[in-house]
Protein backbone atom coordinates (compact mmCIF):
# COMPACT_ATOMS: atom_id res chain seq x y z
CA UNK A 1 0.00 0.00 0.00
CA UNK A 2 1.12 3.39 -0.54
CA UNK A 3 2.85 5.11 2.53
CA UNK A 4 0.91 8.50 2.39
CA UNK A 5 -2.57 6.08 2.46
CA UNK A 6 -0.96 4.35 5.30
CA UNK A 7 -0.28 7.80 7.27
CA UNK A 8 -3.90 8.92 6.68
CA UNK A 9 -5.50 5.80 7.54
CA UNK A 10 -3.25 5.58 10.95
CA UNK A 11 -4.14 8.97 11.39
CA UNK A 12 -8.23 8.52 10.91
CA UNK A 13 -8.15 4.67 12.94
CA UNK A 14 -6.33 6.69 16.23
CA UNK A 15 -9.16 9.47 16.15
CA UNK A 16 -12.01 6.60 15.44
CA UNK A 17 -11.20 3.69 17.18
CA UNK A 18 -13.61 0.93 16.36
CA UNK A 19 -15.44 1.91 13.52
CA UNK A 20 -14.60 -0.83 11.24
CA UNK A 21 -16.82 -0.20 8.55
CA UNK A 22 -16.38 3.46 8.43
CA UNK A 23 -12.53 2.38 7.99
CA UNK A 24 -13.53 0.46 5.17
CA UNK A 25 -15.67 2.68 3.29
CA UNK A 26 -13.18 5.25 4.31
CA UNK A 27 -10.08 3.51 2.68
CA UNK A 28 -12.46 2.28 -0.67
CA UNK A 29 -12.21 5.78 -1.52
CA UNK A 30 -9.23 7.06 -0.72
CA UNK A 31 -7.55 4.09 -2.31
CA UNK A 32 -9.67 5.36 -5.48
CA UNK A 33 -8.91 9.09 -5.25
CA UNK A 34 -5.39 9.05 -4.26
CA UNK A 35 -3.94 9.65 -7.35
CA UNK A 36 -5.82 12.78 -8.05
CA UNK A 37 -5.51 14.09 -4.63
CA UNK A 38 -1.69 14.09 -4.73
CA UNK A 39 -1.61 15.74 -8.12
CA UNK A 40 -3.63 18.69 -7.01
CA UNK A 41 -2.00 20.77 -4.28
CA UNK A 42 -5.43 22.84 -3.78
CA UNK A 43 -6.94 19.61 -2.64
CA UNK A 44 -3.72 18.80 -0.12
CA UNK A 45 -3.40 22.38 0.84
CA UNK A 46 -7.07 22.70 1.95
CA UNK A 47 -6.62 19.26 3.65
CA UNK A 48 -10.14 18.17 1.73
CA UNK A 49 -10.02 14.42 2.30
CA UNK A 50 -9.12 15.02 6.42
CA UNK A 51 -12.19 17.11 6.40
CA UNK A 52 -14.48 14.92 4.15
CA UNK A 53 -13.85 12.46 6.57
CA UNK A 54 -15.05 14.39 9.63
CA UNK A 55 -18.51 15.08 9.85
CA UNK A 56 -20.10 17.84 10.00
CA UNK A 57 -22.64 17.06 12.76
CA UNK A 58 -23.21 14.33 14.63
CA UNK A 59 -26.07 13.82 16.74
CA UNK A 60 -27.18 10.81 19.22
CA UNK A 61 -30.13 10.78 21.01
CA UNK A 62 -32.53 8.72 23.56
CA UNK A 63 -35.49 7.50 22.12
CA UNK A 64 -37.84 6.17 25.27
CA UNK A 65 -41.04 4.55 24.27
CA UNK A 66 -43.65 2.12 25.86
CA UNK A 67 -44.58 -1.26 24.26
CA UNK A 68 -47.88 -3.14 23.97
CA UNK A 69 -47.04 -4.27 27.62
CA UNK A 70 -46.69 -1.09 28.98
CA UNK A 71 -43.07 -1.78 29.88
CA UNK A 72 -40.79 0.93 29.08
CA UNK A 73 -38.16 0.36 26.46
CA UNK A 74 -35.08 2.87 25.48
CA UNK A 75 -33.71 2.50 22.03
CA UNK A 76 -30.45 5.03 20.83
CA UNK A 77 -31.03 7.36 17.82
CA UNK A 78 -28.38 8.96 15.46
CA UNK A 79 -28.67 11.58 12.80
CA UNK A 80 -24.80 12.24 10.94
CA UNK A 81 -25.05 15.32 9.06
CA UNK A 82 -21.51 14.35 6.86
CA UNK A 83 -21.54 16.79 4.03
CA UNK A 84 -23.52 19.79 2.89
CA UNK A 85 -21.21 21.10 0.19
CA UNK A 86 -23.51 19.88 -2.35
CA UNK A 87 -27.16 20.74 -0.49
CA UNK A 88 -28.88 20.15 2.26
CA UNK A 89 -27.89 16.87 3.81
CA UNK A 90 -29.85 13.69 2.54
CA UNK A 91 -29.95 10.16 3.61
CA UNK A 92 -32.03 7.16 5.24
CA UNK A 93 -32.91 6.47 8.07
CA UNK A 94 -32.14 2.56 9.29
CA UNK A 95 -33.77 0.94 11.94
CA UNK A 96 -32.02 -2.37 12.59
CA UNK A 97 -30.50 -4.31 15.91
CA UNK A 98 -27.07 -3.71 13.78
CA UNK A 99 -27.05 -0.04 13.55
CA UNK A 100 -24.24 1.92 15.09
CA UNK A 101 -22.44 4.87 15.16
CA UNK A 102 -20.11 3.44 12.65
CA UNK A 103 -22.58 1.71 10.47
CA UNK A 104 -24.13 4.66 9.73
CA UNK A 105 -20.76 6.76 9.57
CA UNK A 106 -19.84 4.54 6.62
CA UNK A 107 -23.27 5.25 5.39
CA UNK A 108 -23.39 8.38 5.64
CA UNK A 109 -19.71 9.04 4.30
CA UNK A 110 -20.66 6.93 0.94
CA UNK A 111 -24.29 8.88 0.69
CA UNK A 112 -22.22 12.09 0.21
CA UNK A 113 -19.81 10.12 -3.00
CA UNK A 114 -23.44 8.87 -4.41
CA UNK A 115 -25.34 11.92 -3.93
CA UNK A 116 -22.93 14.08 -5.89
CA UNK A 117 -22.96 11.31 -8.55
CA UNK A 118 -26.77 12.10 -9.10
CA UNK A 119 -26.15 15.64 -10.62
CA UNK A 120 -28.68 16.47 -7.99
CA UNK A 121 -27.87 19.17 -5.28
CA UNK A 122 -27.82 16.81 -2.26
CA UNK A 123 -25.30 16.98 0.06
CA UNK A 124 -25.14 13.05 2.41
CA UNK A 125 -26.53 12.03 5.94
CA UNK A 126 -27.92 9.22 7.35
CA UNK A 127 -29.24 8.33 10.69
CA UNK A 128 -31.10 5.62 12.06
CA UNK A 129 -31.76 3.44 15.46
CA UNK A 130 -30.72 -0.22 16.97
CA UNK A 131 -34.60 -0.25 17.38
CA UNK A 132 -35.71 -3.19 15.29
CA UNK A 133 -39.36 -4.01 14.09
CA UNK A 134 -39.30 -7.74 14.20
CA UNK A 135 -41.62 -9.05 16.02
CA UNK A 136 -43.19 -5.66 16.85
CA UNK A 137 -46.84 -4.48 16.27
CA UNK A 138 -48.01 -1.38 14.34
CA UNK A 139 -48.83 0.64 17.28
CA UNK A 140 -45.16 -0.44 18.46
CA UNK A 141 -43.81 1.05 15.62
CA UNK A 142 -45.38 3.93 15.30
CA UNK A 143 -44.75 4.92 19.22
CA UNK A 144 -41.19 4.26 18.45
CA UNK A 145 -41.08 6.53 15.40
CA UNK A 146 -43.03 9.20 17.23
CA UNK A 147 -40.67 9.25 20.24
CA UNK A 148 -37.45 9.19 17.50
CA UNK A 149 -39.25 12.07 15.62
CA UNK A 150 -39.64 14.17 18.48
CA UNK A 151 -36.03 14.58 18.65
CA UNK A 152 -35.19 14.41 15.41
CA UNK A 153 -37.61 16.99 13.82
CA UNK A 154 -35.15 19.82 15.78
CA UNK A 155 -32.44 19.16 13.00
CA UNK A 156 -33.98 18.45 10.12
CA UNK A 157 -36.17 20.76 7.83
CA UNK A 158 -36.68 20.84 4.17
CA UNK A 159 -33.70 23.00 3.31
CA UNK A 160 -31.52 21.17 6.05
CA UNK A 161 -31.44 17.65 6.31
CA UNK A 162 -34.14 15.36 4.39
CA UNK A 163 -34.41 11.97 5.82
CA UNK A 164 -35.62 8.55 3.78
CA UNK A 165 -36.04 5.24 4.22
CA UNK A 166 -32.92 2.28 4.45
CA UNK A 167 -33.16 -1.01 6.32
CA UNK A 168 -36.43 -0.99 8.25
CA UNK A 169 -37.71 2.29 7.20
CA UNK A 170 -40.07 1.88 4.37
CA UNK A 171 -43.44 3.75 3.36
CA UNK A 172 -45.08 2.85 6.71
CA UNK A 173 -42.22 4.02 9.30
CA UNK A 174 -42.15 7.76 6.81
CA UNK A 175 -45.71 7.66 7.64
CA UNK A 176 -45.84 7.95 11.21
CA UNK A 177 -42.23 9.69 11.28
CA UNK A 178 -43.51 12.39 9.09
CA UNK A 179 -46.84 12.84 11.08
CA UNK A 180 -44.78 13.45 13.90
CA UNK A 181 -43.03 15.67 12.42
CA UNK A 182 -46.33 17.87 10.96
CA UNK A 183 -47.83 17.89 14.09
CA UNK A 184 -45.09 19.47 16.20
CA UNK A 185 -43.94 21.68 13.39
CA UNK A 186 -47.17 22.28 12.65
CA UNK A 187 -45.74 22.64 8.82
CA UNK A 188 -46.47 20.59 5.75
CA UNK A 189 -43.01 20.31 3.68
CA UNK A 190 -40.78 17.96 1.73
CA UNK A 191 -39.07 16.97 5.06
CA UNK A 192 -38.77 13.55 4.47
CA UNK A 193 -38.53 11.65 1.06
CA UNK A 194 -40.37 8.48 0.50
CA UNK A 195 -43.81 9.75 1.39
CA UNK A 196 -46.97 8.11 0.47
CA UNK A 197 -48.49 8.81 -3.49
CA UNK A 198 -51.32 10.77 -2.09
CA UNK A 199 -49.10 13.13 0.35
CA UNK A 200 -46.67 14.19 -1.43
CA UNK A 201 -44.59 11.29 -2.37
CA UNK A 202 -43.21 10.56 -6.11
CA UNK A 203 -44.41 7.94 -8.30
CA UNK A 204 -41.47 5.16 -9.11
CA UNK A 205 -39.48 6.33 -5.39
CA UNK A 206 -40.58 3.10 -3.99
CA UNK A 207 -39.39 1.02 -7.39
CA UNK A 208 -36.28 3.48 -7.65
CA UNK A 209 -33.58 1.93 -6.15
CA UNK A 210 -34.33 -1.59 -7.88
CA UNK A 211 -35.12 -0.01 -11.53
CA UNK A 212 -32.09 2.13 -11.32
CA UNK A 213 -29.97 -0.90 -10.06
CA UNK A 214 -31.57 -2.88 -13.30
CA UNK A 215 -30.57 0.29 -15.81
CA UNK A 216 -27.07 0.65 -14.48
CA UNK A 217 -26.81 -3.04 -15.10
CA UNK A 218 -27.88 -2.60 -18.84
CA UNK A 219 -25.66 -0.24 -19.53
CA UNK A 220 -22.95 -2.27 -18.02
CA UNK A 221 -24.01 -5.07 -20.19
CA UNK A 222 -24.24 -3.03 -23.81
CA UNK A 223 -20.63 -2.20 -22.92
CA UNK A 224 -19.99 -5.87 -23.04
CA UNK A 225 -22.10 -6.45 -26.13
CA UNK A 226 -25.09 -8.10 -24.23
CA UNK A 227 -28.53 -7.78 -22.82
CA UNK A 228 -31.03 -8.26 -19.56
CA UNK A 229 -32.82 -10.80 -21.59
CA UNK A 230 -32.13 -14.42 -21.35
CA UNK A 231 -30.03 -13.66 -18.39
CA UNK A 232 -29.97 -15.48 -14.97
CA UNK A 233 -29.48 -13.75 -11.99
CA UNK A 234 -29.04 -14.15 -8.31
CA UNK A 235 -30.42 -11.52 -5.82
CA UNK A 236 -29.90 -11.57 -2.08
CA UNK A 237 -32.36 -10.24 0.30
CA UNK A 238 -36.50 -9.90 -0.06
CA UNK A 239 -36.93 -6.13 0.58
CA UNK A 240 -37.89 -3.47 -1.22
CA UNK A 241 -34.59 -3.17 -2.82
CA UNK A 242 -34.76 -6.90 -4.39
CA UNK A 243 -38.52 -5.84 -5.23
CA UNK A 244 -37.59 -3.44 -7.45
CA UNK A 245 -34.99 -5.23 -9.57
CA UNK A 246 -36.72 -8.46 -9.77
CA UNK A 247 -39.72 -6.43 -11.41
CA UNK A 248 -37.60 -4.79 -13.42
CA UNK A 249 -35.54 -7.61 -14.27
CA UNK A 250 -38.63 -9.84 -15.28
CA UNK A 251 -39.95 -6.57 -17.70
CA UNK A 252 -36.30 -7.09 -19.58
CA UNK A 253 -36.96 -10.69 -20.26
CA UNK A 254 -34.09 -11.37 -17.49
CA UNK A 255 -34.96 -14.53 -14.87
CA UNK A 256 -34.48 -13.95 -10.94
CA UNK A 257 -33.59 -17.83 -9.32
CA UNK A 258 -32.78 -16.20 -5.81
CA UNK A 259 -34.40 -14.25 -2.75
CA UNK A 260 -32.13 -13.85 0.73
CA UNK A 261 -33.11 -13.52 4.22
CA UNK A 262 -31.23 -13.64 7.75
CA UNK A 263 -32.62 -17.18 8.08
CA UNK A 264 -30.99 -18.48 4.65
CA UNK A 265 -31.41 -18.55 0.87
CA UNK A 266 -34.69 -19.31 -1.62
CA UNK A 267 -33.97 -21.04 -4.97
CA UNK A 268 -36.42 -21.12 -7.38
CA UNK A 269 -35.36 -22.20 -10.69
CA UNK A 270 -38.90 -21.56 -12.39
CA UNK A 271 -38.15 -17.91 -11.84
CA UNK A 272 -39.00 -15.37 -9.05
CA UNK A 273 -42.03 -13.44 -11.02
CA UNK A 274 -46.00 -12.77 -10.79
CA UNK A 275 -47.26 -13.31 -8.05
CA UNK A 276 -44.20 -14.29 -6.21
CA UNK A 277 -42.88 -10.59 -6.82
CA UNK A 278 -45.81 -9.39 -4.92
CA UNK A 279 -45.39 -11.87 -1.84
CA UNK A 280 -42.31 -10.36 -1.50
CA UNK A 281 -43.77 -7.33 0.38
CA UNK A 282 -46.11 -9.64 2.43
CA UNK A 283 -43.09 -11.49 3.79
CA UNK A 284 -41.23 -7.81 4.84
CA UNK A 285 -44.92 -6.61 6.57
CA UNK A 286 -45.13 -9.84 8.40
CA UNK A 287 -42.36 -8.12 10.69
CA UNK A 288 -40.69 -11.63 10.88
CA UNK A 289 -37.29 -10.41 8.87
CA UNK A 290 -37.31 -14.27 7.00
CA UNK A 291 -37.66 -15.93 3.76
CA UNK A 292 -38.46 -19.90 4.28
CA UNK A 293 -42.10 -19.57 4.22
CA UNK A 294 -41.69 -18.25 0.09
CA UNK A 295 -40.46 -22.39 0.19
CA UNK A 296 -43.54 -23.51 1.38
CA UNK A 297 -45.91 -20.93 -0.25
CA UNK A 298 -44.34 -21.77 -3.71
CA UNK A 299 -42.64 -25.16 -3.61
CA UNK A 300 -39.25 -23.76 -4.17
CA UNK A 301 -36.14 -25.06 -2.02
CA UNK A 302 -34.68 -23.03 0.96
CA UNK A 303 -31.34 -23.35 2.02
CA UNK A 304 -30.96 -22.55 5.85
CA UNK A 305 -27.72 -20.64 6.96
CA UNK A 306 -26.17 -20.32 3.03
CA UNK A 307 -25.82 -17.22 0.39
CA UNK A 308 -27.37 -17.34 -3.06
CA UNK A 309 -23.90 -16.96 -4.23
CA UNK A 310 -23.36 -20.89 -4.61
CA UNK A 311 -25.85 -21.21 -7.36
CA UNK A 312 -25.16 -21.27 -10.97
CA UNK A 313 -26.23 -17.34 -12.40
CA UNK A 314 -24.95 -14.87 -15.27
CA UNK A 315 -25.18 -12.20 -12.94
CA UNK A 316 -25.34 -11.55 -9.19
CA UNK A 317 -26.77 -8.57 -7.30
CA UNK A 318 -26.71 -8.47 -4.12
CA UNK A 319 -29.47 -6.05 -2.29
CA UNK A 320 -29.32 -7.28 1.55
CA UNK A 321 -26.70 -5.26 3.67
CA UNK A 322 -22.96 -4.71 3.91
CA UNK A 323 -20.12 -7.14 3.56
CA UNK A 324 -23.18 -10.04 2.47
CA UNK A 325 -21.02 -10.94 -0.30
CA UNK A 326 -16.85 -11.72 0.45
CA UNK A 327 -14.15 -13.41 -1.47
CA UNK A 328 -14.89 -17.08 -1.67
CA UNK A 329 -18.52 -16.06 -2.50
CA UNK A 330 -16.63 -13.64 -5.44
CA UNK A 331 -14.79 -16.76 -5.96
CA UNK A 332 -17.93 -19.37 -6.15
CA UNK A 333 -19.42 -16.87 -8.64
CA UNK A 334 -17.11 -16.33 -10.83
CA UNK A 335 -15.85 -20.37 -11.20
CA UNK A 336 -19.63 -20.68 -12.19
CA UNK A 337 -20.07 -18.57 -14.47
CA UNK A 338 -20.88 -15.29 -13.54
CA UNK A 339 -19.55 -12.68 -15.71
CA UNK A 340 -21.47 -9.24 -13.78
CA UNK A 341 -21.29 -8.49 -10.16
CA UNK A 342 -23.88 -4.83 -9.72
CA UNK A 343 -23.47 -4.17 -5.91
CA UNK A 344 -26.93 -2.85 -4.62
CA UNK A 345 -26.62 -3.37 -1.00
CA UNK A 346 -24.44 -0.54 0.32
CA UNK A 347 -21.06 -1.61 0.43
CA UNK A 348 -22.46 -4.94 -0.17
CA UNK A 349 -19.31 -6.65 -0.81
CA UNK A 350 -16.00 -6.84 1.41
CA UNK A 351 -13.04 -5.07 0.81
CA UNK A 352 -11.45 -8.46 -0.58
CA UNK A 353 -14.07 -9.29 -2.54
CA UNK A 354 -13.73 -5.94 -3.97
CA UNK A 355 -10.40 -6.40 -4.50
CA UNK A 356 -10.81 -9.71 -6.13
CA UNK A 357 -13.01 -8.58 -8.92
CA UNK A 358 -10.83 -5.34 -9.60
CA UNK A 359 -7.49 -7.23 -10.12
CA UNK A 360 -8.90 -10.01 -11.83
CA UNK A 361 -10.79 -7.36 -14.27
CA UNK A 362 -13.99 -8.46 -13.84
CA UNK A 363 -17.22 -6.50 -14.67
CA UNK A 364 -17.99 -5.26 -10.94
CA UNK A 365 -19.81 -2.01 -9.87
CA UNK A 366 -20.40 -0.61 -6.43
CA UNK A 367 -23.49 0.60 -4.70
CA UNK A 368 -22.52 4.19 -4.92
CA UNK A 369 -23.38 3.93 -8.55
CA UNK A 370 -26.09 1.19 -8.92
CA UNK A 371 -27.92 1.93 -6.23
CA UNK A 372 -28.22 5.46 -6.55
CA UNK A 373 -31.45 5.75 -8.35
CA UNK A 374 -33.19 5.65 -4.99
CA UNK A 375 -31.74 8.54 -3.53
CA UNK A 376 -31.74 10.14 -7.55
CA UNK A 377 -35.92 9.93 -7.46
CA UNK A 378 -35.73 11.60 -3.67
CA UNK A 379 -34.09 14.54 -5.10
CA UNK A 380 -36.77 14.17 -7.75
CA UNK A 381 -39.47 13.98 -4.87
CA UNK A 382 -37.58 16.90 -3.12
CA UNK A 383 -38.30 19.47 -6.74
CA UNK A 384 -42.16 17.78 -6.86
CA UNK A 385 -42.49 19.27 -3.03
CA UNK A 386 -40.91 22.62 -3.67
CA UNK A 387 -42.59 22.92 -6.69
CA UNK A 388 -46.04 21.48 -5.49
CA UNK A 389 -46.70 19.56 -7.95
CA UNK A 390 -46.27 15.75 -9.21
CA UNK A 391 -45.09 14.41 -11.95
CA UNK A 392 -45.85 11.58 -13.77
CA UNK A 393 -44.50 8.11 -13.91
CA UNK A 394 -43.44 8.54 -17.44
CA UNK A 395 -41.82 11.89 -16.52
CA UNK A 396 -40.01 10.46 -13.45
CA UNK A 397 -38.63 7.58 -15.03
CA UNK A 398 -37.04 9.59 -18.27
CA UNK A 399 -35.53 11.78 -15.41
CA UNK A 400 -34.38 8.19 -13.93
CA UNK A 401 -33.03 6.64 -16.94
CA UNK A 402 -30.49 9.90 -17.79
CA UNK A 403 -29.19 10.45 -14.26
CA UNK A 404 -28.36 6.43 -14.21
CA UNK A 405 -26.90 7.14 -17.36
CA UNK A 406 -24.93 10.24 -16.70
CA UNK A 407 -23.46 8.00 -13.71
CA UNK A 408 -22.52 5.54 -16.20
CA UNK A 409 -20.85 7.75 -18.19
CA UNK A 410 -19.05 9.57 -15.19
CA UNK A 411 -17.71 6.04 -14.15
CA UNK A 412 -16.45 5.83 -17.80
CA UNK A 413 -15.32 8.97 -17.68
CA UNK A 414 -12.74 8.72 -14.61
CA UNK A 415 -12.50 4.47 -14.16
CA UNK A 416 -11.49 3.21 -18.26
CA UNK A 417 -8.48 1.86 -18.87
CA UNK A 418 -7.54 0.02 -21.61
CA UNK A 419 -10.65 -1.67 -22.25
CA UNK A 420 -11.31 -2.10 -18.53
CA UNK A 421 -14.00 -0.09 -16.49
CA UNK A 422 -12.94 -0.27 -13.28
CA UNK A 423 -16.41 1.32 -12.05
CA UNK A 424 -15.09 1.51 -8.12
CA UNK A 425 -12.30 4.17 -9.10
CA UNK A 426 -14.75 5.79 -11.62
CA UNK A 427 -17.55 6.03 -9.05
CA UNK A 428 -15.10 7.00 -5.92
CA UNK A 429 -13.08 9.52 -8.00
CA UNK A 430 -16.43 11.17 -10.02
CA UNK A 431 -18.30 11.89 -6.99
CA UNK A 432 -15.33 13.16 -4.96
CA UNK A 433 -14.31 15.77 -7.66
CA UNK A 434 -17.18 17.22 -7.38
CA UNK A 435 -17.43 17.67 -3.47
CA UNK A 436 -14.17 18.60 -3.27
CA UNK A 437 -14.38 21.52 -5.55
CA UNK A 438 -17.80 23.07 -3.63
CA UNK A 439 -15.78 22.69 -0.89
CA UNK A 440 -12.91 24.41 -1.86
CA UNK A 441 -14.95 27.39 -3.40
CA UNK A 442 -17.27 27.39 -0.13
CA UNK A 443 -14.00 28.40 2.41
CA UNK A 444 -13.06 26.39 5.13
CA UNK A 445 -16.01 25.70 6.28
N1 LIG B 1 -31.32 4.72 1.84
C1 LIG B 1 -31.19 4.98 0.44
C2 LIG B 1 -29.73 5.04 0.08
O1 LIG B 1 -28.94 4.32 0.65
C3 LIG B 1 -32.03 6.17 -0.02
C4 LIG B 1 -31.72 7.46 0.65
C5 LIG B 1 -32.66 8.61 0.28
O2 LIG B 1 -33.56 8.40 -0.54
O3 LIG B 1 -32.46 9.69 0.84
O4 LIG B 1 -29.31 5.74 -0.80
Amino acid sequence: MNAGIDIFMEGLKARTPGEAEFHQAVLEVVESVWDVYDANPRYKQAKILERMVEPERTIMFRVPWSNDKGEVEINRGYRVEFNSALGPYKGGLRFHKSVTLSILKFLGFEQTFKNSLTTLPMGGGKGGSDFSAKGRSDNEIMRFCQSFMTELFRHIGPNTDVPAGDIGVGGREIGFLFGQYKRIRNEFTGVLTGKGLGWGGSLIRPEATGFGAVYFVEHMLKEMGKEVKGKTFAVSGFGNVAWGAITKINELGGKVVTISGPDGYIYDPAGISGRKVEYLLELRESNNDVVAPYAEEFGAKFFPDAKPWETKVDIAMPCATQNELNEADARKLISNGCFLVAEVSNMGCTSDAVNYFVNNKFTFAPGKAVNAGGVAVSGLEMSQNSMRYNWTTEEVDKRLHLIMQDIHDTCTKHGKAGNYINYVKGANVGGFVKVAEAMLAQGLV
